[in-house]
């Protein structure tokens, strides 16, 4: 038994779990509730490395926000403009295929691909893009849209969810992402996102998806207004969807960042709140391969720690990130492969750079700094020359 538990009030818990025992929601929120979390981190730990060893993963990709306009307001958002606003953008396919030139030049694998509800632009707009992008490079994996848009695209064109997901395929999308979830209980989720897809209309999104045989990651926005106990109803949500589908790749928690919303909340959640609520993901979502310390919401610094509280992920290079830098985060707009490399290495862990399902492209055994290109160079990413992206 690891010593931090043996004292602990949360031992009886840590033995649940080395047994292999599925934890309850009263027992999810022990853990929440639980202020030992040097014991929580232990049992979190343990569940990491059963389901993943000593590997830790990374991808190399870029965001691309095709347009910030959006028919909804919500109120945590600081992303979202009208068509009224000044600093409102909206980007051509060709812009778009541009800034993929650009990625695939750089290494990227995954082009990470969303937007507001835009109100007016074709279907035809979001198809085009997805085949120029695949006649650009075919193994580009795009992983595009919230469920909120699948819906809106399908409102706007008169489909429904499986014509429009099964259109999407068609033109090219491999995989959905995972946000718009926030926090599923009605009365939080309207005080913070007021007009938004239920929970049902986002997990039957994920789940027709799924069907069709699709493949998804989730989210869950925490550190507002939600109690712990909302927390734990979301996650159990979702480790029901993921029994009946296991179309889940992985779940990424993500912190509320308080500045330029609407929402009377002054601070996001601490470091404490943020390892706790990795670590509580990692043990109930026992049907999760894969969790996200999501270094743009984290920093880092945190994200690297969370590599000890049961995330195996750090999400990717992104290359411009917009939507929490425009709510105050405070991290670089990108990482560069080296800086991944290092973080994954100091927390004891092997580097692994992966793919947009987490399946793995390169085992990084050598030394940081020694990744070499196909020519024996030193990577591009490597080199940390991404400033020009
Ligand atoms: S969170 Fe999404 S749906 Fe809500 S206002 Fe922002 S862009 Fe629109």
């Amino acid at each position: 038994m690891h010593y931090f538990v043996q004292r602990s009030e949360l031992r009886d818990l840590y033995e649940k779990v080395a047994a292999r025992e599925r934890i309850s929601e009263a027992e999810a929120l022990r853990l929440f509730e639980s202020k030992d979390l040097n014991a929580l981190g232990a049992i979190a730990d343990l569940a990491r490395e059963r389901k993943v060893g000593d590997r830790a993963s990374y991808i190399l990709n870029r965001y691309i926000n095709y347009s910030n306009y959006c028919i909804l307001s919500c109120q945590f958002c600081a992303f979202a403009r009208k068509k009224r606003d000044a600093d409102g953008f909206q980007l051509t396919v060709a812009q778009i295929v541009d800034k993929a030139r650009e990625a695939l030049s750089l290494g990227v694998t995954e082009l990470h691909i969303v937007g507001g509800l835009h109100p007016s632009l074709p279907f035809s707009y979001y198809t085009g893009m997805l085949q120029a992008l695949k006649a650009l490079d075919a193994r580009l994996q795009l992983k595009c849209f919230t469920a909120i848009e699948i819906l809106h695209l399908g409102w706007l064109a008169r489909k429904s969810t499986e014509e429009t997901l099964l259109e999407l395929k068609a033109a090219g999308l491999d995989s959905l992402t995972g946000g718009g979830a926030e926090i599923f209980r009605p009365a939080i989720r309207s005080a913070i996102a007021k007009g938004k897809e239920s929970a049902e209309e986002y997990l039957d999104v994920h789940r027709t998806w799924h069907r069709l045989g699709g493949r998804s990651t989730c989210t869950m926005l925490y550190g507002h207004v939600e109690s712990l106990a909302d927390r734990v109803d979301h996650l159990r949500q979702l480790r029901a969807l993921q029994d009946e589908t296991h179309g889940f790749v992985g779940f990424v928690p993500l912190p509320y960042h308080a500045e330029n919303n609407q929402i009377p909340v002054e601070h996001g959640p601490t470091g404490f709140d943020t390892l706790r609520t990795l670590a509580v993901s990692r043990i109930y979502l026992d049907n999760f391969s894969h969790i996200t310390a999501y270094w743009v919401g984290l920093g880092m610094k945190l994200a690297q720690v969370g590599l000890s509280y049961g995330a195996d992920d750090l999400h990717g290079t992104i290359l411009e990130e917009h939507i929490f830098h425009m709510a105050g985060a405070q991290s670089p707009q990108l990482q560069t492969e080296a800086e991944m490399i290092k973080a994954i290495r100091e927390a004891g862990r092997i580097p692994v750079q992966r793919n947009t399902f987490y399946e793995p492209l390169k085992y990084c055994e050598s030394a940081v700094g020694t990744t070499q290109d196909e020519n024996g160079a030193p990577s591009k990413l490597l080199e940390g020359n991404l400033a020009t992206a």
